[in-house]
C-alpha cells in the first residue's frame, strides 16, 4: 500500500502546480500542505481531482500569487470563508488558511480562528482524512500522519482522531460521513467510534435534511449500499432519519408461519441492482419498492401473510418520504413512483402464460421506462429456491422477447391516440363532452387488447361503429 502511495505521491508532486506552490510559499515565508481527502485517495488509489491546500498564513494571498505565476489563471475568491479556488488543467485546487475550531452545543457551525497545521489536523473527522503532505522546500513530499491514518487504511478502519463522543457531538454530520466512508471503502468502523455514533444518534436533529440526503445518496451509489443501511440501522440513526425503512425490519409469525424480513430482502435487491445501473433513481426505486409492506401486512388463515396493494400504497408514500428527506419533487420522484407502482407487474406476468395483450398493456403503462422496470424486477428475485429463480428468469426472457416483438409491431411504448378528440368532434358534429373521452378510451382498450392495429384507419372504423352504437351519426 505505501509503495503504491509513494509512486502516486511522486507522480503528483511533479505537477507544475505543486512546484509553484512550493516556490511561492518559500518566497512568502509561509508553510503549505496538501491535506485531507485528496491525500487519502492517493493511497487508496481512488481517482480524485479536488485538492485542498492548507497554508499556515493567508490562503487567499498564496492562491493569488500562484494563479498569476501559472499563467494568469482565473481565481474564485470567497472572502467570507477565507478561501480561494483555481483550476489548473483537470485539477481543482482550493487554498485555505490553517484553522482551529471550537463548537457550540446548538449548531454544527464552529467558531473559527487561525491555527497551526496541528490544529488543522485535529479538527479533521477521521484518522484517514487527517493526512497531510508537505509542499515546503525543506521536506517536500513528506507525509504527516499524526493519527496513524495509513495504518488505519491498511487495516480498513474508520476511527476518529479525538474522543468519539466529542467529535460526533460537535458535528453530528460526521456520523453520516463515518457510515458513508465505511460503505464506499468497505471499511469497518472502529468499536469506540461506533459506540460514539450510537451514543450521539439523537444529535442528528441539528443536521439539515439536505446534508443527510447527500450522504444517503452517496451510500446508495456505493458498490454495496447494504453495508451503509445495516450500519445506519445498528447505530439507531435509521429509525430517526428514515423510519419507514426501519419498519421493514423484523419477522412476524402466526400459526408457525413467518414472512420474509423485508429489510434484508430490500437491501439484497438494492445490492443486486448495482451492477446493472448507475441511475440513482432506479436504485432509490429498489430501496422503496416494498416500502408499504409494513402498513399493508395482514395475516389470513387461508392465504397466510399478504401485502395487498403494497405497490399502490407505496406510490402514495414516495412523495412524503422525498419531501421529508429533501429529495427532488420532480420527474425523478415520478419515475420512482412509477417503478414502485409497477414493480409487481412483470413478475405476475411471468407466473402465467405470457399473453400478448398483457405485455402490450405493460408496455403502454411503463413507456420508455420499461427497461428500467425489467432491471428492477430481475433484481427483486431473491428466492433461495434455485428452481424457482430459474423459472422466473426463463419467463422474464420470454417477457423481454415479447416486449420487443410487440413494440416493433404495435408501437405502443409512447402511445398517441390514432384518432384525436378533435377528429371525433368533427365527424359527429359534437361539442366537448364525456362521449369523446369514452370513445377514445374504447379505441385505446381495443388496441391494447390486440383487437385492432395501432393505426388511424382501423381506429377510425371502430370509432364510427361504436359511435353509432352510442347513438351518434356522422354529420357528412
Ligand atoms: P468526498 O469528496 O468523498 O465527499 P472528502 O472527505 O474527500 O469526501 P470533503 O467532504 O470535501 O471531501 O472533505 C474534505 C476534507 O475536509 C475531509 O477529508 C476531512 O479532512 C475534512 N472534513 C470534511 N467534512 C468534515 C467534517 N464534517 N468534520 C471534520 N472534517 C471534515
Amino acid at each position: 500500500m505505501t509503495g503504491i502511495g509513494r509512486n502516486g505521491i511522486e507522480k503528483l508532486l511533479k505537477s507544475p502546480v505543486f512546484h509553484t506552490i512550493r516556490d511561492i510559499s518559500e518566497e512568502m515565508g509561509v508553510e503549505s500542505f496538501v491535506i485531507g481527502g485528496f491525500v487519502r485517495d492517493i493511497f487508496l488509489e481512488r481517482p480524485s481531482k479536488d485538492i485542498d491546500v492548507v497554508v499556515i498564513g493567508s490562503g487567499i494571498e498564496l492562491a493569488e500569487k500562484v494563479a498569476l505565476k501559472l499563467g494568469k489563471l482565473r481565481l474564485s475568491v470567497f472572502k467570507n470563508f477565507g478561501t480561494a479556488m483555481l483550476k489548473y488543467r483537470d485539477l481543482e485546487v482550493e487554498f485555505v488558511g490553517a484553522r482551529k475550531e471550537s463548537y457550540q452545543r446548538n449548531s454544527r457551525k464552529p467558531i473559527v480562528e487561525d491555527g497551526t497545521l496541528e490544529d488543522d489536523q485535529n479538527r479533521r473527522d477521521f484518522s484517514i482524512n487527517a493526512l497531510a503532505l508537505s509542499l515546503n522546500k525543506s521536506n517536500y513530499g513528506d507525509l504527516l500522519d499524526p493519527f496513524n491514518g495509513i495504518q488505519d487504511m491498511e487495516k480498513g478502519i474508520i476511527r476518529t482522531p479525538q474522543e468519539p463522543n466529542i467529535t460526533f457531538s460537535d458535528d453530528p454530520l460526521r456520523m453520516m460521513r463515518a457510515i458513508r466512508f465505511a460503505t464506499q471503502l468497505d471499511f469497518k468502523i472502529e468499536e469506540s467510534t461506533f459506540q460514539g455514533i450510537k451514543d450521539n444518534k439523537d444529535r442528528i436533529e441539528i443536521v439539515s435534511s439536505e446534508r443527510i440526503s447527500d450522504e444517503l445518496n452517496k451510500i446508495v451509489m456505493a458498490d454495496r449500499p447494504s453495508i451503509g443501511f445495516k450500519l445506519l440501522e445498528l447505530s439507531g440513526l435509521l429509525e430517526i432519519i428514515f423510519p419507514e425503512f426501519q419498519a421493514l425490519k423484523g419477522v412476524d409469525k402466526v400459526d408457525g408461519r413467518a414472512h420474509k424480513d423485508n429489510f434484508y430482502h430490500t437491501l439484497e435487491v438494492l445490492d443486486r441492482i448495482v451492477p446493472n445501473t448507475d441511475n440513482l433513481w432506479l436504485r432509490w426505486s429498489a430501496l422503496l419498492h416494498d416500502i408499504a409492506k409494513p402498513v399493508t401486512k395482514r395475516y389470513d388463515k387461508n392465504l397466510g401473510w399478504t401485502f395487498h396493494n403494497h405497490n399502490f400504497i407505496g406510490t402514495k408514500m414516495v412523495p412524503k418520504i422525498f419531501k421529508r428527506i429533501k429529495l427532488p419533487l420532480n420527474e425523478k420522484m415520478k419515475f420512482v413512483q412509477k417503478m414502485v407502482g409497477l414493480h409487481m407487474r412483470p413478475i405476475v406476468l411471468s407466473e402465467d402464460e405470457v399473453s400478448d395483450s398483457a405485455v402490450r398493456r405493460l408496455l403502454f403503462e411503463a413507456g420508455d421506462d420499461i427497461d428500467d422496470l425489467m432491471t428492477l424486477c430481475e433484481a427483486d428475485i431473491t428466492s433461495k429456491n434455485a428452481e424457482k429463480v430459474k423459472r422466473y428468469m426463463r419467463n422474464f426472457k420470454v417477457v423481454r422477447r415479447k416486449l420487443k416483438e410487440i413494440e416493433e409491431k404495435d408501437n405502443v411504448r409512447n402511445f398517441q391516440p390514432p384518432v384525436t378528440g378533435e377528429e371525433i368532434m368533427e365527424v359527429f358534429g359534437l361539442e366537448p363532452c364525456k362521449a369523446i373521452g369514452d370513445l377514445k378510451s374504447f379505441i385505446k382498450e381495443a388496441i391494447l387488447d390486440g383487437e385492432i392495429a395501432n393505426e388511424h384507419d382501423a381506429a377510425f372504423e371502430l370509432m364510427l361503429k361504436k359511435g353509432k352504437e352510442m347513438g351518434y351519426e356522422p354529420v357528412k
